[in-house]
């Protein structure tokens, strides 16, 4: 066969590891692998090129992607995917492996629609997506996240500050919700607690009466501006207050053993369906099982928080 594989959306680290791990099993079974660069934009472009072992060779620890990404809106138009299955019938692909977030399941949707056989593997440090327990990249920005929240602790406590640290994750509150645990953060702010400011700023008040060092706030990205509320917290509370938008830097550096492990598994995992002919699928892994869903279902699961974690924080904060 001739396997196409492709990064899109958001980057995310253990993407290296996927596609090293499409491009070994493909290999093993003796099919020809076809790096597409720069995500759907690329394929649109005919940015193809054959990929050999070698080429994948030294990327399983590094962050980023090596087929790099982009974000092309127009893929929501059918003329432009048109493009798409034009250039996929020039290189004669067979199957396309896409890793990605949502946006990207959506684009191998409509794709397969189209007649394209697609495979979508989870790649992205929001865990946002719903039919696996666990995506590529989420364990490493988790990482990336603790140490940050680590390091502003130390210096919050010297200074007997409040300090807001603002994760990403988009609408799913796990980078938030896991970080804050792990970093026995005082209060976290999801999109599923929502913010209930008053309480925030009494509960804040009461902390420093009681003479406590610090405070450590750990809120998800898109639910408030965290600098005008550290403004509010300083004028309500007592505590001198700094915000922290951690930004970009979750994004990147080298996947943990953990991402590499997840990638490994459904990159191979992704290429054995192919050659078991079940197209149209998304893979993910759930209670520590490989499984797929076809990407309908993929994007049509909620992604249900797991309630144990909130019962969990009411008997440890
Ligand atoms: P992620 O895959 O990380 O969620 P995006 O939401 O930016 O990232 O989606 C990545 C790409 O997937 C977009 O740039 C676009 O090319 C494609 N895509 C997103 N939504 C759609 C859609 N509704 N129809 C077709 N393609 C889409």
């Amino acid at each position: 066969m001739r396997i196409g594989v492709i990064t899109s959306g958001g980057d995310a680290p253990g993407m290296n590891a996927a596609i090293r791990a499409v491009v070994r099993a493909a290999l093993s079974y003796g099919d020809q692998v076809f790096g597409i660069f720069d995500g759907y934009k690329g394929l649109v472009e005919g940015k193809i090129q054959e990929f050999t072992r070698k080429d994948v060779s030294e990327i399983l620890n590094r962050g980023g992607t090596i087929l790099g990404t982009a974000r092309l809106p127009e893929f929501a138009y059918e003329q432009v995917r048109d493009l798409a299955v034009k250039q996929l019938k020039k290189n004669d692909i067979d199957a396309l492996i896409c890793i990605g977030g949502d946006g990207t399941y959506t684009g191998a949707l409509r794709l397969s629609e189209m007649g394209v056989k697609c495979v979508c593997i989870p790649g992205t440090i929001d865990n946002d997506i719903a039919s696996t327990d666990y995506t590529i990249g989420f364990s490493t920005a988790l990482n990336t996240a603790c140490e940050a929240i680590d390091r502003l602790r130390d210096t919050s406590s010297s200074h007997q500050r409040c300090s807001i640290i603002e994760v990403m994750g988009r609408h799913c509150p796990d980078l938030a919700l896991y970080s804050g645990i792990c970093c026995g953060a005082e209060y976290i702010v999801t999109s599923q607690t929502g913010l209930d400011k008053e309480k925030l700023l009494m509960d804040l008040k009461k902390n420093r009466l009681q003479g406590r060092r610090h405070a450590i706030v750990v809120i998800s990205e898109n639910i408030t501006d965290v600098y005008s509320l550290a403004k509010e917290i300083e004028n309500y509370s007592g505590y001198e207050c700094r915000a922290t938008i951690l930004g970009y830097i979750q994004r990147g550096g080298c996947p943990t053993p953990e991402d590499r492990f997840l990638a490994s598994r459904l990159g191979v995992y992704a290429v054995d369906l192919i050659h078991q002919q079940i197209y149209g699928v998304a893979v993910g892994v759930h209670e520590n099982c490989l499984r797929y869903l076809s990407l309908s279902d993929a994007l049509a699961e909620p992604n249900n928080p797991d309630e144990s974690l909130e019962a969990l924080l009411t008997k440890i904060q």
